[in-house]
């Protein structure tokens, strides 16, 4: 017995017979398709909530993700799915996106997004823009219908016009509830003392709620892809650009091992790679999505000092929220039509 192991180890030795390696170990495939979307992170407690705004969320939530569920379904390509998902979010004041969109310390609303597909690592965003109704769909044009990656501001706004893109007065992005949190903040930072600053800024962001918006989604002939789309944070910088239009940070996608959208303290995120640090682990570790979202946000990221969290999905339809926050308003689906709707950490 114990000479025929020690000649079978011999003979796999000398015939270069190895265990394989994970990657090269198939996984099972969990889904054929499957979508996630978040609608942002922060110190978002049930104890603050009424049963009325849960419900409104729950209800926008379920509305996005039943919209990119029904064109996966369908046999549509996740790119769509994506795409028509964060406009609904987008045309929603819930959210700090599109119209929900947060203000500056100017007082203006400047919006980042992006997309990007993971069959061609092909990407698109918008940053600081002011006033493209839907700045996803602008970031979509960049992807397919320009030779850039990112473009900003004012050029943002005319490419997206050429495109035939909706565009809008700025106005249309004044909701009284984003103003207040404006002022709020400001009130907050008049009253602070010069050696607190710091200090008294940090946990005044990390008791927002961020609030971005987001989505993952793999289609039926393998294909993902990752959006982001966000306001930015209140009381930011007029001109500041968060982690959401940088490709690797906010938004990554690869067919080859996940997709990813982000959601957070973007200065952080953009510092730590998120997006591309958890596609990294599995590429270069061979972890799966759980440990490698688990080992960013949970080790590195909250090490970091960064608060916030992703929402992602594997190229076997594994779906994962990770988050060191409260909360995340966030949502899955599955193949089977399984609709997963969480707010609070559990
Ligand atoms: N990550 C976004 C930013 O820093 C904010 C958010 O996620 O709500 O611009």
């Amino acid at each position: 017995m114990k000479k025929t192991a020690i000649l079978l180890t011999i003979l796999s030795l000398s015939f270069g017979c190895k265990k394989p390696s994970t990657s090269e170990v198939k996984q099972p495939q969990v889904n054929k398709f499957a979508i996630v979307i978040h609608g942002g992170a922060g110190t978002i407690l049930k104890k603050n909530m009424t049963p009325e705004k849960e419900a409104a969320y729950k209800a926008k939530l379920t509305e996005a993700i039943k919209t990119g569920y029904a064109i996966l379904k369908n046999g549509g390509s996740s790119l769509d799915a994506v795409e028509k998902t964060i406009t609904i979010m987008e045309n929603s004041p819930l959210f700090n996106a599109g119209k929900g969109a947060v203000f500056t310390n100017a007082g203006t609303n400047e919006m980042d997004s992006s997309i990007m597909t993971g069959q061609d690592l092909n990407a698109g965003a918008v940053a600081g823009v002011k006033n493209i109704k839907n700045p996803i769909s602008a970031a979509r044009k960049v992807m397919t219908n320009s030779n850039h990656v990112l473009l900003s501001g004012d050029g943002a706004s005319a490419f997206a016009k050429e495109q035939g893109l909706e565009i809008v007065d700025p106005s249309y992005f004044y909701t009284e509830k984003r103003f207040k949190s404006l002022q709020r903040v400001k009130e907050k930072e008049a009253n602070k003392t010069a050696t607190k600053t710091t200090a008294f800024y940090d946990a005044d962001i990390q008791n927002s709620k961020f609030g971005t918006v987001g989505c993952v989604a793999l289609d039926k002939n393998g294909n993902i892809t990752a959006g982001t789309s966000t306001g930015g944070m209140t009381n930011k910088r007029w001109n500041r650009i968060g982690d959401s239009p940088i490709i690797g940070a906010g938004t990554y996608a690869n067919n080859a091992t996940c997709g990813v959208s982000s959601t957070g303290w973007g200065e952080y995120f953009i510092r730590g790679m998120v997006a591309h640090d958890i596609s990294a682990q599995m590429e270069y570790k061979n972890v799966s999505l759980k440990e490698a979202t688990q080992n960013v946000i949970q080790q590195k990221l909250t090490k970091l000092g960064g608060t916030g969290g992703v929402v992602a999905l594997d190229k076997n339809g594994n779906m994962v929220f990770e988050f060191n926050t409260a909360g995340m308003y966030r949502a899955s689906m599955n193949d089977k039509g399984v609709l997963v709707v969480k707010i609070y950490k559990e």
